[in-house]
């Protein structure tokens, strides 16, 4: 019996109990809580706990505990794990490597798999968006509606559009992510500008699907796995050798299935891919020959999932790209690493948390004095520009990939 086989004969032994096994790749992040020395650090650096107290959440490491318990037990996390954001601030600074965030994933997993009745209502909706369409949001009922809304949004930012292409054997996939595919299609049409610009053989999925990400976060890891697998077999059917994409949660999720389900090729954030494959040298040359902009004064927001769950070099590129074009100061802001308050799917049932969590970040911002917050990612985008808007600043927000394209030279 493989470890596979031995994994699902004791899944259906327990099923009766309501009790779960930890999958082999599950088991090391269990051990990892018996290694907590109770020091606190993730507590005191939680921005659930600073934004509404450990009455409302009791933060990471009580969360740590739970997973000592036996799981009716452990159903009554349900009201801590549900707004953990997973910003991985407490992994980072655990001086134990204890993965608060993966544990809060595996819990959510389990009380998905038995306590349905326990799961944010707002989560099933999701849950029966993805079902019907394979996509976290429901897609515009009609496509010259959805094709009116892109064109006026490109004309209202002087972008061109470029037409999509579906190709076998290109170089890159440009994965845009359910975000950029249905709401924020400016972020998609950039990303086709940019790597139109320079050159890039490049192609989409023919019929776009979710990475899977919301699905694994709110805890339908039945789900998720199939979706995970209907994307790895789109990709080895075109034969592409990179994947690229303009969203943040995307590339971590798409990176860890690539390793996970051995894809055999990398993937890139957008700014990993100009910096690595593409080179300052030619990003320069371009946008110093860019349209004249007006100057502008803009403070960056660094995504969790790209600085926690990927690698925090993206950022540094994101500033060196922003160095070469004439006309922008950038001010960092005190809380530039700090939650946006709309991961974890926090957002979809308690608005009251993202937007406590996300306090920080807003009056961090406004003493920048920019006037403008810029971003690599369009869920991080609107929910900024969203809290921006309710808190009454005048602070814009772009996202980056736009912001990129749109001081490109036209040709
Ligand atoms: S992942 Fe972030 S929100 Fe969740 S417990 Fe850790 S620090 Fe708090
Ligand atoms: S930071 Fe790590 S070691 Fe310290 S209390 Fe939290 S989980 Fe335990």
């Amino acid at each position: 019996m493989n470890e596979d086989e031995a994994y699902e004969y004791v899944k259906n032994t327990l099923r009766k109990e309501k009790i779960t096994p930890f999958r082999p790749d599950e088991i090391e992040i269990v051990k990892s809580v018996s290694s907590c020395i109770n020091c606190g650090l993730c507590t005191n650096h939680c921005p659930v706990v600073a934004a509404v107290g450990v009455d409302r959440f009791s933060g990471p490491r009580s969360i740590a505990v739970e997973l000592s318990r036996s799981p009716p037990e452990y159903w009554s996390a349900a009201d801590k794990v549900y707004l953990c954001t997973e910003c991985g601030t407490c992994r980072e600074v655990c001086p134990k490597n204890v993965d608060i965030p993966e544990i809060v994933n595996m819990i959510r997993a389990r009380i998905f798999e038995h306590r349905p009745d326990l799961v944010p209502k707002a989560f099933m909706s999701v849950r029966e968006i993805i079902a019907e369409h394979s996509l976290a949001f429901e897609p515009w009922a009609n496509r010259e509606e959805k094709e009116e809304s892109r064109d006026m949004r490109l004309e209202h930012l002087g972008l061109p559009h470029v037409p999509d292409r579906t190709e076998e054997n290109a170089d890159v996939l440009f994965f845009p992510g359910c975000q950029a595919e249905e709401r924020a299609q400016e972020v998609r049409e950039a990303a086709k500008v940019i790597l139109d610009f320079f050159d890039v053989d490049f192609t989409l999925l023919n019929e776009f699907s979710c990475c899977s990400l919301p699905s694994h976060l709110m805890g339908d890891e039945v789900t998720a796995r199939a979706l995970a697998e209907k994307l790895k077999q789109k990709i080895k059917r075109l034969g592409v050798k990179k994947v690229v994409t303009t969203c943040a949660g995307c590339t971590s999720n798409l990176a860890n299935l690539a390793e996970r389900d051995g894809w055999g090729i990398p993937v890139y954030h957008m700014l990993e891919f100009l910096a690595e494959e593409i080179g300052y040298k030619a990003i320069s040359r371009a946008l110093r020959k860019a349209r004249t902009f007006e100057a502008v004064h803009v403070s960056v927001h660094d995504p969790c999932h790209l600085i926690r769950y990927t690698s925090r070099q993206i950022m540094d590129y994101a500033s060196e790209i922003l160095a070469v074009i004439p006309g922008v100061k950038v001010t960092t802001s005190e809380a530039h690493d700090s939650c946006c308050g709309g991961g974890g799917m926090v957002s979809y049932h308690s608005d009251d948390v993202a937007n406590a969590v996300v306090q920080e970040n807003l009056i961090a911002l406004a003493a920048t004095g920019a006037e403008r917050l810029v971003t690599p990612c369009p869920l991080c985008t609107a929910q900024l520009e969203n809290s921006l808007f309710k808190n009454g600043s005048p602070i814009e927000v772009e996202d980056l990939t736009v912001f990129i394209a749109r001081r490109l030279p036209k040709e």
